[in-house]
């Protein structure tokens, strides 16, 4: 049975992952329970290097996001998804699906720790959300898992964001070579390959970011 020595240690050690992960003071302290102003003296001795700017604060930005936003927000909120579904804490989970996420793509990045936490808590209905707004579902299509407002039922040719992604470039060979049919294959693998395949054919789209 873990102290509350322990239940400590591991939120100053979560709290240390998202400042790294570039977290804003009230993000760490609405994941960890740890007030701001502790987590500025732990974390940003330097008071310049706190994060600013306004955080998202509803669902809604995804649904109005550019395919190549939701995409990589598909990503975080499927590699979320799955890491909860393996018993980890929502706060490690984000941690880990936004590393996952900035391991799959080149900086700058254009889902920020802060859009991803506010995505994850509308998917879970935890944190900024008092109930889930978004869900994940399957394309029926092409089988890789997918961002949408919550009650959505995944219909066969409707083209979730993955979909629209191999429509806009079914013409080029260069895809057609990078997509062999693979039956059974990984969920998360077929993003992250249909991501790789985007960052390459579309370098530079604006994201939280600046370049
Ligand atoms: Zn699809």
């Amino acid at each position: 049975m873990p102290t509350r020595g322990d239940r400590h240690l591991r939120s100053v050690r979560l709290a240390k992952q998202l400042a790294a992960l570039g977290a804003r003071l009230k993000t760490i302290h609405l994941v960890t329970g740890i007030p701001p102003r502790q987590v500025q003296r732990l974390f940003f001795p330097d008071a310049r290097t706190i994060p600013r700017g306004r955080a998202p604060d509803s669902a809604e930005w995804y649904h109005g996001a550019n395919l190549i936003m939701r995409i990589d927000a598909c990503i975080i909120g499927a590699k979320y998804h799955q890491l909860r579904d393996l018993g980890l804490s929502a706060g490690e989970a984000l941690v880990f699906a936004d590393r996952a996420y900035q391991a799959a793509t080149l900086p700058p990045y254009r889902i920020s720790l802060d859009r991803a936490f506010n995505l994850v808590s509308y998917i879970d209905g935890i944190w900024l959300a008092r109930a889930p707004a978004l869900s994940i579902l399957t394309c029926p299509d092409c089988g890789c898992e997918f961002i949408a407002a919550v009650g959505t039922i995944a219909h066969p040719g409707q083209a979730c964001p993955f979909c629209k992604l191999l429509e806009r470039f079914h013409l080029d060979h260069r895809i057609q070579a990078s997509y062999p049919v693979r039956p059974a294959i990984d969920m998360t693998e077929c993003q992250l390959g249909m991501l790789a395949l985007f960052h390459k054919l579309s370098p530079g789209t604006e994201g939280d970011t600046p370049a």
